[in-house]
C-alpha cells in the first residue's frame, strides 16, 4: 500500500536552510500568514524557454484546472459552495472598521476556508472555529442582502455550531464513517453498512484488472435504493466538467505528440461518459508516456478525502519536465537493480528483477483542486495496483516547490535556535537543499518499490500499522543509501559528508522538531510523522551503548547531537534489514511492537520545550501557495503570440479572482 502523495517532509524539516547570501532576495515567497499558515509563491523557472506551442499547451490545461475548483469544494461539503459567496461578499464590503476585533477574525476565517476548500482544515479535517460573533455574521449578511432567514439560520448553524460538520474526513474506529464524516461525496441518508454492501454486489472479486470502483461517484439513497450518482457530462459537476472539457480541447491543439493527443482525447472520452474503464485506458496511456516535456494531472485522483478511500477528490496539477534535475533520477532508476542488490536486506527478500520506476523532477505551471493551495512535493501515480504492476508508474519530485520551500526559510531562526552548532548550521546551508531532494527521489522510485513479500504473505498483513511501517521501509532506504559512496560515484553528489546534513536534519525532525505539530496530550496519529519519529527514536536507543546519537542539554535547551555518522548509517541499515523481514514475512506482532515502542509516544517535557523554542520563531505549520498569473499576449489579429507569467497576486486577489472567473457551480 503505496500513499500515493508525499506531503512536505515535515514543513519544517524543509525549513531548515538560510543561505548566508540571501541578504537580498529579488524574488519574495512570502505572501500571507493567519492561523497556522503561511502562504507563499513559487517560480517556474524556464517557463520563458518553453516553445509557444507548449506555452499554449500549459496555458490551456491551466484553464482547464481552475474550472474544476469549485468540484472539490462541493465533494469537501455539501454547504462549501453556498457559503463561499456569503464570505466573499461580506469580506468585499465590508464598510465598517476593518481593524475590529470582529472583522481581523472574520478575515482570518474566510483565509482559512478559503484554503481548506472548504469550511474544514486540509490537514487535521477538523472544522474551523470561528473567532467571530454569530451577531456580527447575521448583522452583515442582512446588510448585504445576502439571502432569507432560513439560509442564514443553515449557514449559521454550519459555522457556529460544533456539532454540525464536525469532521471532514472521520476515521475513528467503530463509528459508522460515512454518516459521521461532513465530506459530501455520500449524501446524508446512506449508511457505512449500505454503502459496502451496494459495493460487494458491484465489485467483481475475481476481476484481475478492476475498476477503481466509486472513483468519480456520489453516492446517494433514491427511493430507496442506492445509486451511484457520477461525475461526468450531464452528470453530476457537469457545468464545470464541461469547461474543464472544453479548454482540454483547446489545448489538444497544441499537443506536443500523438500520444499526448491520445492522453487528452481519453481524457475528455472518460470526462463525458464517465465510464471508470475508459479512466483506466486513460490511466495507462498517461503512465506510459515518458516523452512528453509537458505533462498534467487532471481529474478524481487521490481518496485520502473519502473515509471509505474510493471516491477521488478533483484536483490538477499542471507541469514541465525539469530536464537538468532529472538526470538525478534518471541515475537513480537506471541503477535500480544495484542498489536493491547491495541492500543489507536478508537476500531472500530482495527482488530477483527491479521494474526501474520512471521518475523524474518537474517544474509545477498551476495547482488547482485538491493540489491547491496546499502541495505535495512528491506524486507516484497511477494509483490503481493492477495499472502500476503492469504498466509502471510515474513518480515526481516537484522541484520549483520544494525550492520554494527552501528559499522561503531562509533567515526564520530555525537553525539558531535548534540546531547544535554552527559547524553544524553551514551543513545543512550547503547540503540541505540537495540531499532532502534525493532523499524524496530515493524514497519515491527506489524505496517503495523495494524488496518482496514471501510467497502466500497477505499485502494487508501489518493491517492499521501497514502504511506506517510501509513510509519507514521506504525512508531507512533513502536515508541507508545517502551515505553510500556510490552517489558520489554517479556524480549525484560532490561530498562524500553531505548525507550528514539530511542526518541531522531526520534526527531533529524525528526526536523533536515535528512534535510542534502535535496538541499537548495528544499522541502522534499520522502515518508520516510516525515513520519519522519510529526511525529516528530507534536509532537513538540502539545507538545508546555506543554514544552514536544523543540528546545533550546546552543552556537549558534540548539538542540533538550525532557523534558517529558512519554508525548511525549502520543503524539505519540494520532497522531497514527488520523492516523488510516484518513486511515480507508479514509479522503484524513484530510491527505492532515497533509502531507502538517508537512511533506513537513521546516525552511530554520535551514536547514542551519544543512548542515553547518555536513560540518565539513566527514558524507557520502548515503552508500552501499562491499560482503565478499567465496572461496572453496578442497580435493585432488578436493571435496569441506568448504567455506572459506574472508573480504579482496576493492571496486574496487570486482567491476572489478564481471565485469570480472560474465557477461553473456556484449560483
Ligand atoms: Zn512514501
Amino acid at each position: 500500500m503505496t500513499l500515493s502523495k508525499t506531503i512536505a517532509a515535515a514543513m519544517i524539516g524543509s525549513a531548515v536552510t538560510f543561505s548566508a547570501m540571501a541578504q537580498q532576495k529579488p524574488f519574495d515567497y512570502h505572501v500571507d500568514n493567519f492561523a497556522d499558515i503561511e502562504v507563499l509563491r513559487y517560480k517556474v523557472p524556464d517557463f520563458e524557454n518553453l516553445s509557444l506551442n507548449q506555452k499554449l499547451l500549459v496555458y490551456y490545461l491551466t484553464e482547464a484546472a481552475q474550472y474544476g475548483r469549485d468540484i472539490l469544494w462541493d465533494q469537501n461539503c455539501e454547504v462549501n459552495l453556498e457559503l463561499r459567496p456569503v464570505l466573499e461578499a461580506i469580506y468585499t464590503n465590508f464598510k465598517g472598521d476593518r481593524n475590529s476585533a470582529d472583522f481581523k477574525a472574520f478575515e482570518t476565517y474566510v483565509k482559512q476556508v478559503w484554503f481548506g476548500n472548504g469550511i474544514h482544515h486540509h490537514y487535521s479535517m477538523d472544522k474551523f472555529v470561528p473567532g467571530f460573533s454569530s451577531y456580527f455574521f447575521a448583522r452583515e449578511f442582512n446588510a448585504n442582502k445576502l439571502g432569507d432567514q432560513a439560509k442564514l439560520d443553515r449557514l449559521s448553524k454550519a459555522i457556529f455550531d460544533p456539532a454540525m460538520y464536525a469532521k471532514r474526513v472521520n476515521q475513528a474506529d467503530g463509528q459508522d464513517l460515512i454518516r459521521t464524516s461532513a465530506n459530501n461525496m455520500y449524501d446524508n441518508n446512506v449508511t457505512q453498512a449500505e454503502v459496502e454492501a451496494f459495493y460487494a454486489s458491484i465489485k467483481d472479486t475475481t476481476d484481475l484488472t478492476p475498476v477503481s470502483y466509486g472513483l468519480n461517484t456520489r453516492v446517494a439513497k433514491v427511493d430507496g435504493k442506492i445509486v451511484e450518482q457520477v461525475y461526468k457530462i450531464g452528470g453530476l459537476y457537469s457545468p464545470a466538467i464541461e469547461k474543464i472539457v472544453e479548454n482540454l480541447n483547446k489545448a489538444k491543439q497544441y499537443a506536443e505528440n500523438d500520444a499526448q493527443r491520445a492522453i487528452i482525447e481519453s481524457l475528455v472520452k472518460y470526462y463525458t461518459t464517465g465510464d471508470l474503464k475508459t479512466f483506466d485506458e486513460y490511466s495507462i496511456l498517461w503512465a506510459e508516456d515518458t516523452k512528453s516535456k509537458v505533462d498534467f494531472i487532471n481529474g478524481f485522483i487521490e481518496s485520502y478525502g473519502d473515509p471509505l478511500g474510493m471516491t477521488g477528490s478533483w484536483e490538477s496539477i499542471v507541469n514541465f519536465k525539469n530536464d537538468k534535475a532529472s538526470h538525478r533520477t534518471e541515475v537513480i532508476s537506471d541503477n535500480a537493480q544495484w542498489f536493491e542488490d547491495n541492500s543489507p536486506v536478508d537476500a531472500r527478500f530482495k527482488k530477483e528483477k527491479v521494474k526501474g520506476v520512471s521518475a523524474k523532477v518537474i517544474t509545477a505551471a498551476n495547482l488547482a483542486g485538491d493540489a491547491y493551495p496546499a502541495t505535495p512535493i512528491g506524486i507516484n501515480l497511477p494509483n490503481a495496483n493492477w495499472i502500476r504492476a503492469a504498466h509502471g508508474s510515474k513518480s515526481v519530485t516537484i522541484e520549483n516547490i520544494t525550492e520554494a520551500y527552501d528559499e522561503a526559510a531562509h533567515g526564520n531562526g530555525f537553525n539558531e535556535e535548534f540546531v547544535i552548532d554552527a559547524p553544524t548550521s553551514k551543513l545543512l546551508d550547503d547540503y540541505l537543499f540537495i540531499t532532502d531532494n534525493l532523499h524524496t527521489d530515493l524514497h519515491e522510485c527506489l524505496g517503495h518499490g523495494s524488496g518482496k513479500l514471501l510467497p502466500g504473505v497477505d499485502p494487508d498483513a501489518l493491517k492499521e500499522h501497514g502504511s506506517t511501517l510501509e513510509e519507514t521501509r521506504a525512508d531507512l532506504f533513502a536515508l541507508y543509501y545517502l551515505a553510500d559512496p556510490k552517489l558520489v560515484e554517479l556524480g549525484l553528489l560532490d561530498n562524500p559528508d553531505a548525507y550528514k546534513a539530511e542526518y541531522y536534519k531526520y534526527m531533529l525532525n524525528g526526536l523533536m522538531t515535528q512534535l510542534m505539530r502535535i496538541e499537548p496530550g495528544k499522541d502522534i496519529e499520522e502515518a508520516h510523522m510516525r515513520n519519522r519519529q519510529l526511525i529516528a527514536k530507534w536509532a537513538l536507543e540502539h545507538g545508546k551503548a555506543d554514544n552514536v546519537v544523543e540528546l545533550v542539554k546546552k543552556n537549558g535547551k534540548t539538542f540533538v547531537q550525532i557523534n558517529d555518522y558512519q554508525a548511525l548509517r549502520k543503524l539505519f541499515g540494520e532497522l531497514l534489514k527488520e523492516v523488510q523481514r516484518v513486511r515480507s514475512e508479514g509479522d503484524y506482532a513484530a510491527g505492532r511492537r515497533l509502531v507502538l515502542d517508537y512511533a506513537v509516544k513521546f516525552d511530554p517535557e520535551l514536547h514542551r520545550e519544543v512548542l515553547e523554542r518555536y513560540s518565539h520563531l513566527s514558524i507557520a505549520p502548515y503552508k500552501g501557495f499562491v499560482n503565478p498569473v499567465y496572461t496572453p499576449v496578442r497580435d493585432a489579429a488578436g493571435n496569441i503570440t506568448d504567455i506572459k507569467v506574472a508573480y504579482s497576486e496576493n492571496y486574496p486577489e487570486q482567491m476572489l479572482r478564481y471565485s469570480r472567473d472560474y465557477s461553473p457551480l456556484t449560483k
